[in-house]
């Protein structure tokens, strides 16, 4: 064969070998580009590959099977150009078929040459989409197992014993802090551990592959650069199939983190646990020094106690209660403190359920008893049982949730005076021997503050007692001016009442009469409402409270607080509450008609009724029924006079009226005497003559005395008009005189008149002053037998004074007052002998009095006697 030939026979059979070759190809698409990348050949592959037949692709550039983004990009073209430069271009991409699908491709891109002349390009294109997804699946996987690796910080290993070679994750190298790839020996990784646990860890190394099974520890590692680090290993060893251990697959777990939260946390919890004790600490302190000041600071130890219950809670306990021992040994609680006030009502509920038996072998009545403290640091639930009394009260102590307590007492020279409780409840603290010393330090101040206080009241005591009788004598003084003044019960009661009070500082008072029998009246309150007063104002002798008591029994009634009256006057107990008043002593009022009434006194707080204050209560009570008494009989005196007043009163109208009566016929008798007398109706005899006298004598005496009653009736009744003019007195006095002269004479006396020489004018009643001078004269002629009778008259600044004398019989030193009286003569012979009717003096010096003005007397028996009648000048 020559050369062409045999190259033609070889190209051809190259070409044959090459047709059958790449035809039954049928999983990958083989063709041919021309050097622009025009598609010149087709196989099966290719067509199955892509979907288009060969005549609907030869001649098309291969760009078409691009996807539009990669054929904008010209990556077609890009892929020619490399391939025609490095001869060979092998690539992955999404390619699109005929039916608009995609898939992946492995393209393999060969250039061809013919004597350096590029002439096309082979194309080999594979479907490698399920591959694609298997392997992006399995990427994907190995990185979420790498990122969870990494988040735990947990790494993977794998140790082929048989083959000695070890596998870690990238995690481990990290936990490591090694370069992941460094290949790794069973030596490197013993000495990457920390030397002092590296014995440990070969161990349980060693146990695993000798006996199978797994391990779990937890080991420190050193990193190269000198970092400590704690790991949690765990391996599984699995045995090959000759029995023999093949590899230990296990996991390394980075626990630094944790361990160090760890740590964090355990410090923290410490330092927490540091600084608790430390704040209850200066709480406790704190509670005491606030509980010392307010125990120093004050003398009321009861009140304070109870304050100081409060300051405890909530910074040294949940609950605090305070008992002190009464003088009969039982308890007081004082106090009950609890931030919730219902806690607190559940609390009393229980003592006043349940009160504690002072001989109770445990609890406040014991520690008062021997003096020792108690600290329970933990209350078992069975402990309750045991104090309960039965079902409702256990229920009750489960309800105040007790944890833990101390109980303290309070003493004063070895004597226990009370006990002091802390309990520790919700808050969870339980109580320890620190708090026992604060404890007992609080109580030993409240001891001290106990004593001091008792030191202070019992001298203050004598202080007190001292200022009080001197206080209270000075008030009794004052009580009894005060009832010498006072005249009605009203007087007396205020007095007693008001300076009662005052005397015992008492906050109220009150008096009560019993004048009805089964009847009270309130007759003077103070500090009191009114509202109360009045609805207790008048009551019945049997009323519920204090004061009927004190008066029905006698004795007086004390009670000192609240206590004595619940038991004594429960049904008062609301009073108290509305009037605020707690304490109160009733004394009865007595008197010799047996118990007249009742005064009560009244406190606001609780008050010990001293023995002086009782004494000086029942003084003051004597006093006061002593002056009730008097006050009465005034009053029912006064109410007899004025009835007498008004008799006296109505009988002066009566005779004055009847006067006026009597004397209109009387002018008539007198007037027909004097016409019969006169002759006037015919010629008389002497002895009728005489007769018509002693009418006319009769009838005058008559008229007189009728004008003296009517006189006297008058001034009595009040009806004497007193005019007021100007008069003369001096020729005024003289006509009186003129007027006397003939009936002085005819007595056969001188009449001796000396007057003022000038005329003196008085602002006065004429009417009256005559009738006085008349009457004083005719007076001086009836007593007087021989001698005479004088008139004088003098004025000085203030006064003119005309005195009457005479020289007659005189009047006797006892009757000279009586003779002023009405109706009053000294001698009845004499007057039977002179006549007159004993009404013209008691008339005369009740005008002059009504002139205001006075006539007084001077007599000396048998030489005579002056009549002197004043009048203002
Ligand atoms: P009578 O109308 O009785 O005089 P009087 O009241 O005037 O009433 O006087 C009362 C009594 O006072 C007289 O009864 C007399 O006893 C006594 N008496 C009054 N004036 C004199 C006097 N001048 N001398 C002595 N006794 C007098």
């Amino acid at each position: 064969m020559n050369e062409s030939g045999d190259q033609a026979i070889q190209s051809l059979q190259a070409e044959q070998v090459y047709r059958l070759l790449v035809d039954s190809v049928r999983d990958y698409a083989i063709f041919v580009l021309d050097p622009q990348g025009r598609i010149a050949s087709w196989n099966a592959g290719a067509e199955r590959l892509k979907g288009y037949e060969e005549e609907e692709v030869v001649g098309r550039h291969y760009g078409m099977f691009f996807p539009e983004s990669d054929r904008e990009a010209g990556r077609p073209d890009l892929h020619l150009e490399l391939a025609a430069r490095d001869g060979r271009l092998e690539s992955e991409g999404w390619r699109i078929r005929k039916d608009g699908t995609r898939f992946w491709a492995h393209v393999v891109l060969t250039a061809l040459y013919e004597d350096d002349r590029l002439i096309g390009f082979g194309k080999v294109t594979g479907d490698m989409t399920v591959e694609r997804r298997a392997r992006e699946t399995l990427e994907q996987r190995e990185r979420q197992l790498a990122e969870a690796q990494q988040l735990a910080h947990l790494g993977s290993w794998e140790w082929d014993v048989a083959e000695g070679r070890i596998t870690w994750s990238d995690e481990l190298f990290r936990i490591f802090g090694i370069e992941p790839g460094e290949a790794i020996t069973y030596d490197r990784y013993l000495a990457l551990l920390h030397p002092d646990d590296r014995d440990a860890v070969t161990q349980k190394i060693e146990a695993v592959l000798e006996s199978g099974g797994s391990f779990v520890h937890e080991h420190r590692i050193l990193r190269p650069d000198g970092e400590e680090r704690w790991v949690q290993s765990r391996g599984e060893l699995t045995l090959g199939d000759t029995g023999d251990p093949a590899r230990i697959v296990g996991t390394t777990l980075d626990i630094s983190d944790l361990k160090q939260a760890e740590a964090r946390a355990r410090r923290l919890a410490a330092e927490r646990a540091a600084r608790q004790e430390a704040e209850r600490t200066a709480q406790r302190m704190g509670f005491l020094a606030e509980a010392s000041a307010l125990l120093g600071a004050s003398l009321e130890y009861n009140e304070t106690l109870r304050t100081v219950a409060w300051l405890a809670v909530p910074s040294f306990a949940d609950w605090c209660a305070v008992d002190m021992v009464r003088p009969d040994g039982t308890l007081d609680r004082l106090a009950i403190a609890h931030m919730d006030p219902d806690r607190v009502a559940l609390a009393w509920e229980i003592q006043r359920r349940y009160p504690p038996d002072p001989d109770d072998p445990s609890g406040v009545p014991h520690v008062i008893r021997t003096g020792e403290p108690e600290l329970n640091e933990d209350v078992p639930p069975e402990s309750l049982e045991a104090a309960a009394v039965d079902e409702r009260h256990l229920e009750l102590l489960r309800k105040l949730g007790i944890r833990s307590f101390i109980k303290v007492p309070i003493q004063v020279r070895d004597r226990s005076l009370g006990a002091i409780t802390f309990v520790n409840a919700e808050s969870d603290w339980r109580y320890g021997k620190e708090d026992l010393v604060v404890a007992q330090e609080l109580a030993a101040r409240a001891g001290l503050a106990i004593e001091n206080a008792q030191l202070h009241a019992a001298e203050r005591e004598a202080r007190k007692h001292a200022e009080s009788a001197t206080k209270r004598t000075t008030r009794l003084q004052a009580i009894t001016a005060g009832l010498s003044e006072a005249v009605t019960p009203e007087a007396v009661a205020a007095v007693i009442v008001d300076e009662g009070v005052a005397a015992l500082g008492a906050d109220s008072g009150l008096l009560v009469l019993a004048r009805t029998p089964g009847k009270l009246r309130i007759v003077r309150s103070v500090g009191l409402p009114e509202t109360v007063v009045d609805r207790y104002r008048d009551m019945a002798g049997d009323e519920a409270v204090p004061v009927a008591e004190a008066i029905r029994s006698g004795e007086s009634v004390v009670l000192e607080d609240a206590e004595e009256r619940r038991a004594r006057f429960p049904e008062t107990l609301d009073v108290a509450r509305e009037t605020g008043i707690q304490a109160v002593a009733a004394v009865p009022l007595r008197s010799g008609q047996g118990v007249i009434g009742g005064l009560v006194v009244g406190y606001r707080d609780s008050h010990r009724f001293a023995r002086e204050d009782r004494q000086f209560l029942e003084a003051i009570a004597r006093q006061c029924a002593q002056a009730m008494e008097r006050a009465w009989l005034y009053e029912t005196e006064h109410a007899a006079r004025e009835a007498a007043e008004a008799a006296s009163r109505a009988k002066s109208q009566f005779v004055a009226m009847m006067s006026h009566e009597l004397r209109t016929p009387l002018a008539a008798i007198i007037g027909y005497q004097e016409l019969l007398a006169e002759e006037i109706s015919g010629p008389i005899t002497e002895k009728q003559r005489q007769q018509l006298h002693r009418i006319r004598a009769s009838a005058t005496h008559l008229r007189d005395l009728i004008n003296q009653i009517l006189s006297l009736s008058r001034i009595e009744a009040g009806k004497e008009e007193v005019l007021r003019e100007e008069v003369e007195i001096v020729s005024l006095v003289r006509d009186v005189t003129v007027m006397m002269q003939q009936e002085v004479e005819n007595a056969g006396l001188a009449l001796d008149v000396r007057l003022p020489d000038d005329p003196v004018t008085l602002e006065t009643d004429a009417g009256k002053v005559r009738q006085i001078l008349l009457n004083l004269l005719s007076n001086a002629v009836k007593f007087t037998d021989e001698g005479g009778v004088t008139v004088r008259l003098d004025v000085d600044g203030e006064k003119a004074r005309i005195a009457v004398g005479d020289s007659g019989i005189g009047i006797a030193l006892a009757d000279r007052d009586r003779i002023f009286d009405a109706f009053t003569q000294v001698d009845q012979s004499m007057t039977r002998q002179a006549g007159g009717s004993g009404l013209g003096l008691p008339v005369s010096r009740r005008l002059a009095r009504l002139l205001g003005g006075e006539l007084t007397l001077e007599s000396r028996p048998s030489e005579g006697s002056t009549f002197t009648l004043e009048l203002p000048a």
